[in-house]
């Protein structure tokens, strides 16, 4: 029989309603799973997980909480084949892909629990020292971090339902506040088998976890002024949340992970036949089609030196090339399927929208697929190129979410710099070099337009952790265009699930306040 992704609200199941919606395997067109539509009740159910989830959440301290996110780790490990099963089917993955959203969400729980015991017994953090107030030392204030009063809402994208849940449930369980999440309809399989998979082994408290599958009808209604919002997307849906009364009027805290022109550069002094070219080309072309480029960290542009455009294309065509494309379950397949036809449409026309700008410097699209019909979601990868980086509009501003890069060629290091800022904002800009002044000055100036700079030089080519990885030790986010939002980054994540108050006493009412708290050190 065809699972129905039930509702988890109030600590319990919800009854099973006429399906909805349908989730469906990209590569065979089968149907795995169906949803209800909008949820009944949403109001009560926030109230309960406000309530009942926060207040036994909050019974406990960091260092219990944080046990609590290493047993659930516990419980998925053990459960592994099974999300490996409805990533491959749901997703259309390749098992090498599947793990970067599977292993990707048990690596950040379980960093999170590490990070978490080490807060030991306290209850609330102490942000720095406390600064005296009066001339007698007697007056002080500290700056004091508690957890919300309110309900952490995930409304999530299709592209990471493992890891998606978990980089944002670790910070916010840890933190002590309740998750309600939202999984995108058409991946939801996989979020709801592992949330099924935790609420049974009982070891999150009534209220602590919830789920709400296929429709994201009356969700913002149902927030109240102390809750956060979570939301990864795409641009436009981001902005309608912007605008609901619950963020514009209510200020509920929201932090929005959106669009990203990732851009990945290549150094002046790389010629071909370095190392540092060889690992730019190599990296380039393992970033751009690992899950089939919908990873929101993807280059999406590719900065070179004009010189070595050509250089760099032939190199980059010719291991793409290789890439057999198709039925994931075939084992010569090393890239698999978009997530659905209509992302592979919405590809499709992304890539037509560039091709009007740009040449074609390899074609993927046209070759022949592996174990998978024309009406699968199959995508070949696409290399394109732009020589005049200047007069190019689109490909500054339109993300294709699939195997598309843009080739840009570059005059100088200013120019290079200067086309990184026209993506208004990414999550990502990679530098390859061997020359490290040429990367710290490039570093520096990258920073004020991307959340993360990943540097490699050959001296890290076995050891540094890939440009498109998000490392949860890392902050993860971007300004502008990216949505502004900042997740991870160890414990600096758990701000977002606390208020931070300046608490202005007595010095032994701040003493009092000491022994329940632990200094908040990144
Ligand atoms: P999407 O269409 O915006 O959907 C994202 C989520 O929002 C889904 O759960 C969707 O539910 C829900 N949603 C849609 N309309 C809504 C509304 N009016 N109110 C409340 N929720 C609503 O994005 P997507 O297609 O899943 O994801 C692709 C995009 O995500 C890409 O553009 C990519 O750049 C971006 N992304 C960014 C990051 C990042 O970290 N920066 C990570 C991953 C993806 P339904 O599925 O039920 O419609």
């Amino acid at each position: 029989m065809t699972p129905y992704l039930n509702n988890y609200l109030n600590g319990e199941w919800q009854a099973t309603s006429t399906p909805v919606h349908t989730l469906s395997d990209p590569v065979t067109s089968e149907t795995l799973a169906v949803t209800g539509g909008a949820a009944a009740g949403l109001p009560e159910a926030f109230a309960f997980a406000r309530h009942e989830g926060a207040r036994a959440l909050q019974a406990m301290t960091y260092a219990h909480r944080a046990a609590m996110l290493a047993e659930a780790v516990k419980v998925m490990q053990a459960k592994r084949d099974v999300y490996y099963a409805i990533a491959l089917a749901n997703s259309g993955t390749t098992k090498n892909d599947s793990a970067v959203d599977i292993e990707g969400a048990l690596f950040t729980l379980g960093y999170y629990a590490k990070l978490g015991s080490a807060l030991g017994e306290a209850r609330t953090l102490a942000e720095g020292a406390a600064g005296s107030l009066s001339k007698d030392q007697m007056f002080q204030s500290q700056h004091l971090m508690v957890p919300i009063r309110g309900v952490a809402l995930f409304i999530n994208a299709f592209n990471f339902p493992a890891w998606g849940l978990w980089e944002k449930a670790a910070a916010a369980l840890l933190s002590g506040v309740p998750v309600i999440v939202k999984p995108a309809t058409v991946t939801a399989w996989l979020t709801h088998r592992m949330v099924a998979d935790v609420i049974e082994a009982g070891i999150v408290p009534a209220g602590a976890l919830s789920i709400v599958c296929g429709s994201s009808a009356g969700l913002l209604d149902a927030l109240t002024p102390f809750d956060v919002l979570s939301f990864t997307g795409s641009a436009e849906t981001a902005a309608k949340l912007r605008n609901h009364p619950a963020i514009a009027r209510d200020s509920v805290r929201t932090n929005i992970e959106a669009d990203s022109l990732n851009v990945t550069v290549l150094g002046e002094d790389a010629m071909p036949g370095t190392p540092a070219f060889d690992l730019y080309v190599d990296n380039l072309v393992r970033d751009m089609t690992i899950k089939s480029g919908q990873r929101c960290t993807a280059p999406r542009r590719a900065l070179v030196p004009k010189a070595v455009m050509h250089a760099v294309a032939e190199a980059a065509a010719g291991k793409l090339a290789a890439i057999r494309v198709g039925n994931p379950r075939h084992a010569d397949t090393g890239m698999g399927s978009l997530v659905s036809r209509e992302q592979f449409d919405s590809a499709c026309a992304g890539l037509a929208l560039l091709k009007a700008e740009a040449s074609v410097l390899f074609d993927g699209t046209a070759q022949p697929l592996l174990d998978a019909d024309d009406q699968s979601a199959c995508m070949g990868p696409s290399l394109l190129g732009v020589r005049d980086a200047d007069a190019a509009v689109e490909v500054h501003r339109h993300e294709v979410f699939g195997p598309v890069c843009s080739l840009i060629g570059y005059k100088d290091a200013a120019h290079a710099i200067d086309i990184a800022h026209r993506g208004w904002g990414s999550l990502v800009a990679s530098i390859y070099s061997a020359d490290a002044h040429w990367m710290a000055h490039a570093a520096e100036a990258l920073a004020t337009s991307h959340g993360r700079v990943h540097v490699v030089s050959p001296d890290v080519a076995k050891t540094h952790t890939g440009h498109g990885n998000v490392m949860p030790g890392s902050i993860h986010g971007g300004p502008g265009r990216a949505g502004g939002g900042e997740e991870l980054g160890g414990l600096r994540a758990l701000a977002f699930y606390h208020r931070r108050s300046a608490i202005q006493a007595p010095v032994n009412v701040l003493e009092l306040l000491g022994q329940r708290s632990t200094e908040l050190k990144f």
